[in-house]
């Protein structure tokens, strides 16, 4: 009867144990996907995160390293500046990092606009893009000088809706090759620069004359630059577009809202503007985080961080650790925060996790199906 009593109480226990440890495991699987559930600050290097939007224009592995160590996979986007490397050149870097580190990166591949006005333009540029997606490219990048360099034979500025450049964005939609845009400029860029926003905006203006629209008054206004965008993605509505530097309405949520209602194929990246929407965030922090929570789909980690240039390999994997960290210390963490960019303090969004995995993993894996190919 004694053992009898015991072997009950010892299988009381079991069961009690047993039935204790089922509804921990039930609030663990609940709370990862309730909406409630949240990485900590110290979380940042045990998930897998995504920058889609990185230059390296050097031969140089510390910036992949670094990726490593912080655990991100990077999108290294060719792109022609007059003052970065040859296109071809960009290329043939991106395809031998590649080489050597296919768990670590992918690369996205441009399109010269030399001799715009030779009737085999595009045809030429047709077959450089297509050598480039055989040679492992993933995504097209059209930068601003579309709107604000490029003019034609008659003189007037060549906009990103020109005729000219529809069949390369028919072939990419045929093809499902996203294409990432950086047209215009921040609306900074049409102010004087004691009226910028934005610290690393006056100090790039003022180093990038050519660029500052203020004293350029006879270019294409901001908004035409905006309609110009807008009107492709009215004309290519198959196309997949991802508006990098926030579609250049980093001033806006509302703006940039309107538009992702209006274009099911737009997605966004936040690269080198993401101190504009901390300043929205120190007089609306509620606005930016339901934009995030609303549009958590469409919105891609990215920094626009750069390995090239005179920086030593110290310093280079600092800057790209410490910018890494800060962002995500903003979108993750709640401690109130301050930028060098501007006076005044705002808050860690603290984001789900459920919205933090898309912003840094998952979108990078839809919006650019080819990310992962050559790994
Ligand atoms: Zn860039």
């Amino acid at each position: 009867m004694k053992f009898y009593k015991q072997f009950s109480y010892l299988g009381l226990l079991i069961v009690s144990v047993f039935l204790w440890q089922c509804s921990l495991t039930k609030t663990a699987s609940n709370n990862a996907t309730d909406g409630n559930s949240y990485y900590s600050v110290n979380d940042f290097k045990t998930i897998l995160k995504y920058d889609t939007h990185v230059h390296l224009n050097v031969y140089d592995t510390t910036f992949i390293h670094q990726a490593r160590a912080d655990n991100f996979r990077l999108l290294a986007v060719n792109v022609n500046p007059a003052y970065y490397p040859p296109i071809e050149e960009q290329r043939s870097i991106a395809m031998r990092l590649l080489q050597v580190y296919p768990d670590r990166l992918a690369y996205a591949t441009t399109f010269s606009l030399e001799n715009w006005d030779s009737d085999d333009w595009q045809q030429k540029q047709l077959a450089y893009l297509k050598e480039s997606f055989d040679k492992g490219a993933i995504a097209v990048k059209v930068w601003k000088n579309v709107g604000m360099e490029l003019k034609d034979k008659n003189g007037k500025f060549v906009m990103i809706d020109n005729p000219k450049l529809d069949p390369i964005f028919d072939y990419l939609a045929k093809q499902h090759i996203p294409l990432i845009g950086h047209l215009g400029e921040p609306q900074n860029a049409w102010l004087p620069l004691e009226k910028m926003t934005i610290k690393g905006n006056q100090s790039y203006f003022s180093k990038h004359p050519e660029y500052h629209m203020y004293l350029h008054p006879e270019y294409p206004s901001y908004d035409a630059q905006i309609q110009a965008r807008d009107n492709i993605l009215a004309k290519h509505p198959g196309l997949q577009f991802i508006g990098a530097h926030l579609g250049s309405l980093e001033w806006s949520t509302d703006e940039l809202a309107k538009r992702l209602d209006k274009f099911p194929n737009m997605a966004i990246d936040m690269a080198a503007r993401i101190s504009h929407l901390q300043l929205q965030a120190v007089t609306d922090y509620e606005k930016v985080r339901n934009f995030f929570i609303k549009y958590q789909d469409r919105i891609i980690y990215a920094t626009d961080l750069e390995a090239g240039g005179t920086i030593n390999a110290p310093e280079l994997e600092k800057r790209i650790h410490d910018s890494w960290l800060r962002d995500w210390n903003f979108l993750v963490g709640d401690a109130m925060l301050q930028s060098t960019n501007f006076e005044g303090a705002f808050k860690g969004l603290k984001l789900p996790r459920a919205v933090v995995d898309k912003i840094y993993r998952t979108n990078a894996e839809k919006w650019f199906p080819g990310i992962n190919k050559n790994k």
